[in-house]
C-alpha cells in the first residue's frame, strides 16, 4: 500500500516547472541526471552520446560501464493517464536492475497538484531495484527494497502508467543490449526471407537438426558412450517450418504454401523426420490418437503429439536429401506455450526389453535452436518487451488493471444495475417513504463509503476535459480503459442522461454529492435550521457552475495544467481522493463548502459544481419525463418545492431539469397520502362524499389516480 508524507509543501510551482523542464527524449544525459540515475555512485559518471535502437547512452563510472541511461518517451512515446507525453529518465544496470530513475515531464491532473514532489520522488525512485528481466505485474514489486512505494496515494493509475512506461523502455533496451542473456531473442521468426538452400546447408547452419542413434546405444541406453556403435536404429531429424527459408526449401513451394493455408495464426510447424530401422511414429496413435514415440519439450513444458496435428509427407522436395522412411509434420499452437524462438527438444522414447525380460524405456534427444539469424529482433514499437507505440502499451496496461480489479468492478456492477432497477421502477418504490428513505440511505452510504473512499472511483470535471481532448486530438479507447470503475461509471453516465439527465450521476453516483447529503440528514436530525434562499437569487447563481466549466474548458484549450489548477474548484481531490491530507487552504474550502451544505443542502451541488454543469448541458437530450407532477403542484401546494434536494422545482411547481438530481422525494411525496395536500384534500372530500353517496369519485382527477 503506499504512504503518503506528512510534508506538503506548494507543488503547483514546482509541478509545473517539473512539467517542461526538460525536454522529450532528451538528446544527452547530464551529469547531475545521471546521479539520480545511478544513485550511491562515486567518481566520474558519464554518459556516451545517445545512440541506437531503442536510443540509450552508455553510461560510465570512471571509465568503465555501469549500464545504461534512456528516456520512456524517447523509447515507447510514454503518455500518461491524461493522454499526455510523460517522460521518466530511467538508470539501467548490467544485470537487468533499474539503478534509478526521474520523473521529468507529465501532465497527470493528479499528480500536477495534489501530490507533493517529495512522494512523487519516493514512488519513481523506489522503483530502483526492478529487475526488468522477470515478468513484473505493475502492482507488483518485482524484488525491489521492501520499504518502497508500490503507488502514489491517490494517483494508483498514474503510478501504474509511470511503472509500465519504465519498465518497457528498460525491457527493450536490456534486450537489444543483450542484458536479457541466453534468452534474449523474444522476437519473431521471420516469415518473409527466402533464399533457395539444399539439405546440407541448411543442415550446415542449425535449421534442421540431426541425431544417430545406433543399435548398441539402444541397447546400452541413451546415456552410454564408447563401445561398439553397431548398426544403424534411427537417424532422426528435426526442423522448424515456418521460416519459408526452411519450410520452402524442405517442401517445396506448393506444399509450403499449402501448409501456410493450413496453420492458424498461433501455429507453428514442426517436422520431424527418420531413416533407420526403427519408426518413430509406431502405429499405436492410429488407436489413441497420441504418438507414444515421440514427444516435443521446451524447458519444463512437454507437449504430446497428437493425430490431429499431425500430417504425413511421403517425401521432401529438397535438393541433395538424405531418403527418409518417415516424415510427419505437426502444427503446435503458440496458446500451448511453445515459443519457436526459444530452444526446444525431440524426444525418441524407445521401448526395450531388459535381460529379465522386464520392458524398460529409453529417451534419446534431439536438440532444436532456431538459427539466430531466422529470429527478428522486435522492432521496438512492437514487441512485447520494446513496444514505442503508446497505444500499445496502454492496452496491455489496461488489461492488467482490469484483471487486478475485477472485485471491485464486480461490486460497481452490482451497483449500477441495481440503480437502473430503482430508478426504472421508482413508482414502486416510492410509494412506500420508509422502503424509499431506507433505499437511498443504504446506496448514498455505498456511494461515498465503497465508490468514493475505498475505490477512488469519483467522476470529475477533469474527466470531461480529458474526454473532450481526446476526441479532438485522436481518441483512445485504451486510454479510458486505464482506470476500470471510472470507465464503467462514465459510460453507464453516459447511457443514463439520456433516461433520467444528470440526475443519475448527481443523484445517486456522485461521492461528494453523497457526502453533503448524509452530513445533511445528520445535521436537521441535530436541529440546524435550514436556509431557503429566495429563488430570484437561488436562480441566479445557477450560472456560476456553468461558468465555472466554461473557464477550465476554455483555459484547457491553452493550458491543460492550468485547467488542472482551475479544476481545484472542485473539493473531490481533497475529499475523496486524499482524504483532507492536503494543505490547510483546500482543507478549509473543503470545510466551508460541507459547512454550507448543512444549511442549505448539497449547497456546492447547487451553484458552485462544474461537473454538474458538464453534465447537465447534454441531459438536455434527455428522451423522457417520468417525475410525475399534479395540477395543483405550485398553485396549491409548495411541499415539494421545499422539500426538494436542491430547490429544483420553481414556484409555477415545474421541475427544472437542469438541477434535478432525481433524488425522487418530490415522488415519495406525490405518493404519500400523509404529505401531499392534494391527496390530502381528496381524502377529505372523499371521506365527504362517502358520507352522502357511496362509490362516486368526486373529480376527474380522483378517477384517474
Ligand atoms: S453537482 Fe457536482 S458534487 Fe453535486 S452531485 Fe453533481 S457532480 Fe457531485
Ligand atoms: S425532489 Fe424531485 S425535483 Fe427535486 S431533485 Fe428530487 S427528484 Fe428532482
Amino acid at each position: 500500500m503506499g504512504r503518503r508524507s506528512n510534508v506538503r509543501a506548494p507543488v503547483v510551482g514546482a509541478c509545473l516547472v517539473l512539467a517542461w523542464a526538460s525536454a522529450l527524449g532528451a538528446s544527452e544525459f547530464q551529469t547531475n541526471d545521471l546521479r539520480h540515475l545511478f544513485p550511491g555512485t562515486t567518481g566520474e559518471l558519464r554518459a556516451s552520446a545517445i545512440s541506437g535502437n531503442p536510443p540509450a547512452a552508455e553510461v560510465t563510472l570512471d571509465g568503465a560501464s555501469i549500464g545504461y541511461a534512456l528516456s520512456t518517451h524517447a523509447i515507447t512515446g510514454s503518455l500518461g493517464f491524461s493522454g499526455r507525453p510523460l517522460d521518466v529518465h530511467v538508470g539501467l544496470k548490467h544485470d537487468g536492475r533499474i539503478a534509478g530513475a526521474r520523473l521529468v515531464s507529465h501532465e497527470e491532473p493528479i499528480l500536477v497538484i495534489g501530490v507533493s514532489p517529495k512522494d512523487l520522488e519516493a514512488f519513481v525512485s523506489g522503483l530502483a531495484g526492478l529487475d526488468v528481466r522477470k515478468a513484473i505485474s505493475v502492482g507488483t514489486g518485482g524484488g525491489r527494497k521492501k520499504d518502497a512505494l508500490d503507488h502514489v496515494a491517490g494517483a494508483t493509475v498514474s503510478s501504474a502508467v509511470i511503472k509500465d512506461a519504465m519498465l518497457r523502455s528498460a525491457r527493450a533496451v536490456a534486450i537489444s543490449r543483450g542484458l536479457f542473456g541466453e534468452r534474449a531473442q523474444p522476437g519473431e521468426v521471420d516469415r518473409a526471407t527466402f533464399a533457395a538452400k539444399d539439405w546440407q546447408q541448411l543442415l550446415g547452419e542449425g535449421a534442421i537438426a540431426a541425431r544417430r542413434v545406433t543399435h548398441g546405444e539402444v541397447a546400452r541406453g541413451p546415456g552410454s558412450t564408447g563401445g561398439e556403435p553397431g548398426g544403424l536404429f534411427i537417424d532422426l531429424y528435426a526442423a522448424l517450418l515456418t521460416p519459408p527459408m526452411i519450410g520452402q526449401n524442405l517442401l517445396g513451394r506448393p506444399a509450403f504454401e499449402q501448409l501456410g493455408g493450413r496453420l492458424a495464426a498461433d501455429e507453428h510447424a514442426v517436422l520431424i523426420a527418420a531413416s533407420g530401422l526403427y519408426s518413430f511414429k509406431g502405429t499405436a496413435w492410429r488407436q489413441t490418437g497420441v504418438f507414444d514415440r515421440v514427444q516435443l519439450v521446451q524447458g519444463a513444458r512437454t507437449i504430446a503429439l497428437r493425430a490431429d496435428m499431425h500430417d504425413n509427407v511421403e517425401r521432401l522436395a529438397v535438393a541433395s536429401g538424405p531418403k527418409l522412411r518417415e516424415i510427419g509434420i505437426f502444427r503446435i499452437s503458440s496458446s500451448a506455450g511453445f515459443d519457436p524462438t526459444a530452444p526446444w527438444r525431440v524426444e525418441l522414447i524407445v521401448e526395450n526389453q531388459t535381460g529379465r525380460g522386464e520392458a524398460a524405456s529409453a529417451i534419446f534427444t534431439l536438440e532444436y535452436k532456431i538459427p539466430g539469424q531466422l529470429v527478428l529482433m522486435p522492432p521496438v514499437g512492437t514487441s512485447e518487451f520494446g513496444n514505442a507505440s503508446p497505444l500499445k502499451q496502454s492496452a496491455e496496461l489496461w488489461e492488467q488493471i482490469w484483471r487486478s480489479r475485477t472485485t471491485e468492478i464486480a461490486v460497481v456492477v452490482a451497483m449500477l444495475i441495481a440503480l437502473a432497477g430503482i430508478l426504472f421502477s421508482h413508482d414502486v418504490l416510492v410509494r412506500d417513504v420508509a422502503r424509499y428513505q431506507a433505499t437511498r440511505l443504504v446506496f448514498l452510504s455505498a456511494t461515498l463509503l465503497f465508490l468514493g473512499f475505498y475505490a477512488g472511483a469519483q467522476l470529475s470535471v477533469v474527466n470531461v476535459i480529458t474526454f473532450v481532448h481526446a476526441i479532438l486530438s485522436g481518441f483512445r479507447w485504451e486510454q479510458f480503459l486505464l482506470d476500470p470503475l471510472i470507465f464503467i461509471l462514465w459510460s453507464f453516465v453516459a447511457l443514463a442522461l439520456l433516461f433520467w439527465g444528470r440526475g443519475v450521476f448527481c443523484g445517486w453516483l456522485c461521492p461528494f454529492g453523497a457526502l453533503q447529503e448524509l452530513l445533511n440528514k445528520g445535521g436537521r436530525k441535530l436541529g440546524i435550521k435550514q436556509v431557503e434562499l429566495p429563488w430570484a437569487l437561488h436562480e441566479r447563481l445557477w450560472p456560476i457552475k456553468y461558468v465555472a466549466f466554461l473557464l477550465i474548458l476554455g483555459v484547457s484549450f491553452k493550458s491543460l495544467t492550468q485547467a488542472f489548477v482551475i479544476s481545484e474548484i472542485e473539493p473531490f481531490k481533497t475529499t475523496i481522493t486524499l482524504k483532507l491530507a492536503r494543505e490547510w487552504p483546500y482543507v478549509v474550502y473543503t470545510l466551508a463548502l460541507l459547512a454550507g451544505g448543512l444549511f442549505i443542502e448539497r449547497f456546492y451541488c447547487r451553484y458552485l459544481c462544474p461537473l454538474g454543469a458538464a453534465l447537465a448541458i447534454p441531459a438536455r437530450l434527455r428522451l423522457f419525463e417520468w417525475l410525475k407532477r399534479r395540477p395543483q403542484c405550485g398553485r396549491e401546494c409548495r411541499i415539494c418545492a421545499v422539500t426538494c434536494t436542491v430547490q429544483a422545482i420553481n414556484p409555477l411547481g415545474q421541475i427544472v431539469p437542469n438541477e434535478c438530481i432525481y433524488c425522487l422525494q418530490c415522488q415519495a411525496n406525490y405518493y404519500d397520502a400523509s404529505t401531499c395536500l392534494p391527496l390530502k384534500q381528496r381524502a377529505q372530500r372523499r371521506a365527504g362524499i362517502a358520507a352522502q353517496s357511496p362509490g362516486l369519485p368526486t373529480s376527474r382527477d380522483e378517477a384517474d389516480d
